[in-house]
């Protein structure tokens, strides 16, 4: 057999190579082998039948926290990420120096979903709710950061920091976490993430001042203080000039962090989001959010074109991670990951992260996943229909 899997006749969207067309994709040792416009079936130990519906490379979440049972944010991944689509996602800091050892030996390895990380500048990580991360300065510790990305340099990416005063971060700690994650990241020569909502700080400027090109403002369309809006709902000049330097602007939806006053605003003013990232975690899974395809449903709501918003999920972030070619396209010889989605028409409730709501008249629902070359799902339900 040539090949060990053929998905057959959906419309292929790839925004890396430029294709919205029906055709044929072939996997072969796990990886894409070959793209056609009719590809034998007989030469495939198995075939998927995707006529009338979407397949795109697999999405790629910028931000998700998959630390079960040590992070109280903590999901399993394959059942929340994988079997939903998100095929590979980075944990956006739930681990910090004293616990990536754990993550990486009891979720990373042994996990089916290709999980990449933000090392959390907080040695500690995020692990309860009643301790923030940054309570204590001492938590933010550039020379345990340092060794522990030495040691992990194949899955940590870069470096994240959170900045909300109170609940994260205490007045003793300030800015110092934001200033320490730079400097561990340009130790390392990674960039940082950066969570920026209600700061202390007077506003988004001044945490935008620190960040360069393939720094991510995750939570971009947040609705609390340190937003990109000014007073009177104009977007900041200082976010113009970091998207002008390469600065990414990351969607982050999470269960605070998604307003749709600000998105709408934001759009109507010319500003879109680089990536769309869920911060999928278990104060979200079961709404807002549900899963990253909800996240691309509301961009669908919002406007964007079916391959734009797959371009936020696949090519774009594939091109943040430097990993274009492997991952977030279905050209020959990337890495196998593959979605089959069904375009519904109905009408969706999309609420925001305040309760807000929208109706939709699209939902993106994925109903098979491939990893690797090899199908892992098959027939999901989907999330948020009403
Ligand atoms: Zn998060």
């Amino acid at each position: 057999m040539k090949y060990d899997l053929i998905i057959k006749g959906g419309t292929l969207i790839d925004p890396a190579e430029g294709i919205h067309a029906e055709k044929d994709i072939g996997f072969a040792d796990n990886l894409v082998a070959e793209i056609g416009d009719d590809l034998p079936e007989r030469e495939a130990s198995s075939v998927l039948d995707a006529r009338g519906r979407l397949v795109t490379a697999g999405m790629i979440d910028l931000h998700v926290h998959v630390f079960p049972g040590v992070s109280h944010f903590g999901i399993e991944p394959d059942p929340t990420c994988l079997a939903r689509g998100a095929t590979t996602v980075v944990d956006a800091g739930s681990a910090g120096a004293d616990t990536f050892p754990g993550f990486r030996k009891f979720v990373i390895d042994v996990s089916a979903t290709r999980i990449l990380a933000q090392l959390n500048i907080s040695s500690q990580g995020m692990l309860t709710q009643e301790i923030g991360e940054f309570e204590i300065p001492e938590y933010a510790n550039v020379d345990k950061a340092c060794k522990m990305i030495e040691q992990h340099r194949d899955v940590i990416l870069g470096v994240k920091v959170r900045l909300t005063r109170e609940t994260i971060v205490s007045e003793r700690s300030g800015m110092l976490p934001l200033e320490r994650a730079r400097e561990a990241a340009d130790a390392c020569g990674l960039p940082i993430m950066v969570h920026p909502q209600a700061a202390w700080c007077d506003s988004i400027d001044e945490i935008l001042e620190v960040m360069y090109e393939r720094d991510i403002l995750t939570h971009c369309f947040h609705g609390m203080d340190c937003g990109i809006l000014d007073e009177r709902g104009q977007v900041r000049p200082s976010v113009h000039k970091a998207m002008a330097r390469g600065v990414v602007f990351d969607v982050g939806h999470g269960a605070g962090s998604f307003s749709w006053r600000v998105v709408e605003s934001a759009l109507e003013q010319g500003i879109q989001p680089q990536t769309i990232s869920s911060d999928l975690h278990i104060y979200n899974v079961d709404g807002p959010v549900y899963d990253l395809a909800n996240v691309l449903t509301k961009f669908l709501y919002l406007g964007l074109s079916l391959d734009e918003a797959i371009a936020k999920v696949t090519s774009i972030p594939a091109q943040t991670l430097l990993m274009e070619k492997k991952i977030g396209t279905l050209a020959a010889g990337a890495w196998g990951d593959a979605v089959i989605f069904e375009l519904r028409q109905g009408r969706f409730q999309l609420l925001d992260a305040h309760g807000e709501a929208r109706s939709g008249s699209q939902s993106l629902a994925p109903v098979a996943v491939v990893k690797g070359g090899q199908l892992y799902r098959q027939d999901l339900p989907s999330a948020s229909a009403i």
